[in-house]
């Protein structure tokens, strides 16, 4: 008889309230501070939803696998094969993208379990993002995720969770796995003192130092608070793989190429302030909750805030898929990341400028993009870094 029982009831509990007074409140602020709107990416599953447009992210997942297989078959050897396992993947999105890392992951436990003939534990899958999130659409994927698991001899449960990744979402000490891919590059909030950067949504190369402060600064208040609540929920020798957008240059942290899509963003939204669209102050008041650190500063938050240990830490290249060929390549390519972009930022551009100037934005930053499509030297990548939970000694 088949030992599989999928108990799938995709409820969402809402853990929000417990906001932790580590962060003070930051994402209350996110709208109040210009954003306009909490951030979430585009619903449903139409032709510009984050469903429809989220291949890039695929591709990041697949060069995250070997990261994340390597530390799930640790994290099963180190806990010396539990009974049950919670999971979760933080900021799982809408779309099917989450069930491919659970997947994974339950997968290498089961190959695992049989090659060490071991009983395979339950596995508790919960899928957070911001309550805003169109949960719906991911709930819909569950049926191909049970299709593709139908070899798993073990008990899997899938739950969702809304709430902010910035505030306590789980009980203390209940965590074993951690993953997250691309959410952690998104900020609580847009930082404040970045009224000097004009007609430009985030740093670019002639920004004043003080953004990219302001910028560093936030990502280290909300990477440190993440650490701080993640180390509260996880168990002693637990494990995150955590994925985000960084940036490879160690020396000039005002550099970022070229064809960076907030540049080239920055400079679709100044072709509309020119045509008379949109207005220079609209524009210089509209900042992206973003940062993408190197290597070097998320060692030493890590390092600094001192609850985890880590494993691994690798760099992969950011691939939009631009190619240099001939005309309608380079204009194809500059369509697909316009797509991707429109995706993930759609949201927060309405709230701020209105839906009106959406498709010709994405026109022209797709025609920017393609002007752009022979370019080298990209300093856009993807840093993967595993970490373990250092053991506690608590008292109770
Ligand atoms: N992991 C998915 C989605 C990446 S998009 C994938 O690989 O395809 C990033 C997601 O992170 C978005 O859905 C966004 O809503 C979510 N996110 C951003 N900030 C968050 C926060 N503070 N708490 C929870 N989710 C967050």
């Amino acid at each position: 008889m088949d030992s599989r029982f999928i108990h799938s009831t995709s409820f969402l509990r809402c853990n929000d309230k417990s906001e932790n007074e580590i962060n003070n409140g930051d994402e209350e602020r996110i709208s109040k501070n210009s954003v306009g709107s909490p951030l979430c990416m585009s619903g449903g599953d139409g032709d510009n939803s984050y469903s429809t447009n989220s291949l890039l992210q695929r591709r990041v997942l697949s060069k995250a696998k070997p990261v994340l297989i390597k530390n799930t078959k640790e994290l099963m050897i180190n806990l010396n094969f539990p009974r049950y396992i919670k999971v979760t993947d933080l900021g799982c999105s809408s779309g099917q993208n989450t069930f491919l890392a659970m997947s994974e992951i339950i997968n290498t436990i089961n190959v695992l379990c049989q090659e060490r003939n071991q009983d395979p534990p339950e596995i508790d899958c919960c899928l957070n993002d911001l309550p805003n999130n169109d949960f719906n659409t991911t709930f819909k994927f569950i049926q191909f995720f049970n299709e593709k698991n139908t070899t798993s001899k073990e008990l899997y449960f899938v739950s969702g969770v809304p709430g902010s990744f910035y505030s306590r979402l789980f009980p203390r000490r209940s965590l074993h796995l951690v993953h997250s891919s691309y959410g952690l590059h998104w900020l609580s909030k847009v930082p404040e003192g970045l009224e000097e950067n004009k007609m430009s949504i985030y740093i670019h190369n002639s920004s004043p130092l003080s953004t990219y402060k302001a910028y560093l600064n936030q990502f280290q208040r909300d990477f440190t608070t993440f650490l701080k609540l993640r180390a509260e929920e996880m168990v002693s020798n637990g494990c995150m793989v955590l994925t985000f957008i960084g940036r490879s240059t160690i020396d000039n942290p005002l550099h970022r190429d070229c064809c960076h899509f907030w540049t080239l963003l920055s400079k679709a939204l100044c072709d509309l302030v020119v045509e008379g669209l949109v207005s220079a102050s609209k524009v210089n008041s509209f900042y992206i909750p973003f940062y993408d650190p190197n290597e070097k500063e998320v060692k030493e938050m890590v390092e600094k805030e001192g609850s985890f240990e880590i494993k691994d830490l690798e760099t992969h290249g950011y691939d939009l898929g631009h190619c240099n060929q001939d005309e309608t390549k380079r204009s194809k390519s500059g369509k697909n990341e316009a797509n991707y972009i429109r995706a993930v930022s759609e949201p927060l551009l309405v709230a701020h400028f209105g839906d009106a100037i959406i498709n010709i934005l994405f026109n022209k930053f797709a025609h920017h993009v393609s002007q752009h499509a022979s370019c080298k030297n990209k300093t856009t990548v993807s840093i993967v870094v595993s970490l373990t939970r250092k053991k506690t000694f608590l008292m109770s």
